[in-house]
């Protein structure tokens, strides 16, 4: 009579298994972690601090470049390799508007291929990075692969492309809190919104107040306008 017990333990005990093992297995199946973010249209790309030395950005623009060069969509790397074979020319110590240093080094947060990718290039999207004089303080550049109008690679000709521009554009808004304006202060060291590098370089000043630009058509207004249009 003693041992009638046990089967009753035994029983409690498989019941008490058979549900701490459903609870593992529905957790895993049923995803309990948190919900996904929105997914980023983002590549991830080389991620080269280049001459950053870690420093970061609290963006309030994102800057709107063509990079005047066109691979059917494979030249992010032409883009990199430029940065890359820059590197050693520029002194990261001079701010580039403290003083007129040799200007030809261009690295960038992101750039956008003529088949509507977006790669981010640089480790984080408020990485430091060389694209616009004025603005690399306050805002994240974004090269658009292709040219100005009347080029064979015009980038307003480009749907796919444009797609693109806006989807990361929207993002980059969204993650930074970017409202859809564009406004760039007159001495060019602040701005606010979605910008061209034209807007930017306009009205650039160097410490001495004399100006920066060298006459950059990119992106045209109508171009600008247009991605301002769609990402409202
Ligand atoms: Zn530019």
């Amino acid at each position: 009579m003693r041992i009638r017990p046990l089967p009753i333990a035994l029983t409690v005990l498989a019941v008490l298994g058979a549900g701490c093992a459903g609870g593992i297995s529905g957790g895993i199946d049923a995803g309990e972690s948190p919900a996904p973010a929105t997914p980023s249209v983002l590549v991830q790309h080389v991620q080269s601090d280049w001459d950053a030395d870690g420093r970061k950005i609290k963006p309030t623009a994102i800057v709107l470049h063509w990079w005047a060069g066109w691979e059917n969509g494979k030249n992010i790397d032409r883009l990199v390799k430029d940065a890359e074979n820059n590197k050693s020319t520029y002194n990261p110590d001079a701010k580039s508007t403290d003083e007129h240093p040799v200007v030809g080094h261009v690295t960038v947060q992101v750039g956008v291929t003529g088949d509507g990718k977006a790669y981010q290039l640089t480790p984080t999207l408020d990485t430091f990075a060389r694209h616009a004089k004025c603005a690399n303080t306050w805002a994240i550049g974004v090269e658009i692969e292709g040219d100005g109008p009347g080029s064979d690679h015009y980038v307003g000709d480009n749907e796919k492309q444009f797609k693109g521009v806006v989807a990361v554009v929207k993002e980059l808004m969204a993650k930074y809190n970017i409202k859809p304006e564009s406004v760039v202060a007159d001495d060019g060291r602040s701005g606010r919104g979605v910008v061209s590098h034209k807007q930017v370089d306009a009205k650039c000043k160097w410490a001495d107040n004399k100006p920066a630009g060298s006459g950059k058509t990119d992106v045209d207004d109508k171009y600008l306008k247009r991605v301002l249009k769609a990402v409202k």
